[in-house]
């Protein structure tokens, strides 16, 4: 799948929504950026998700722009419980 797209004089593309769609990109998110040659073949790849606060990949929500787990915010709500 490809298309063609302008990039812009500060250096910005879209990915077209049906793109980011597709891969289930619906914010803002960090991507790593690769220049793979010298003819000029970039390749974007999003990053594996991962809990900010633990490291696991799995069972995530996210909260303000982080990615937190199952067991974290559990483990956060039973804190304030405490407090
Ligand atoms: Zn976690």
């Amino acid at each position: 799948m490809r298309c063609e797209k302008m990039i812009d004089n500060s250096g910005r593309i879209t990915i077209p929504k049906y793109m980011r769609k597709m891969i289930g990109i619906t914010g803002e998110e960090k991507l790593d950026v690769t220049l793979m040659d010298e003819i000029g073949q970039i390749v974007l790849r999003r990053k594996a998700l991962k809990c900010a606060i633990c490291g696991s990949p799995k069972n995530l929500t996210e909260i303000s722009g982080s990615h937190i787990c199952r067991n974290c915010i559990a483990a956060v709500s039973a804190l304030e419980k405490e407090l």
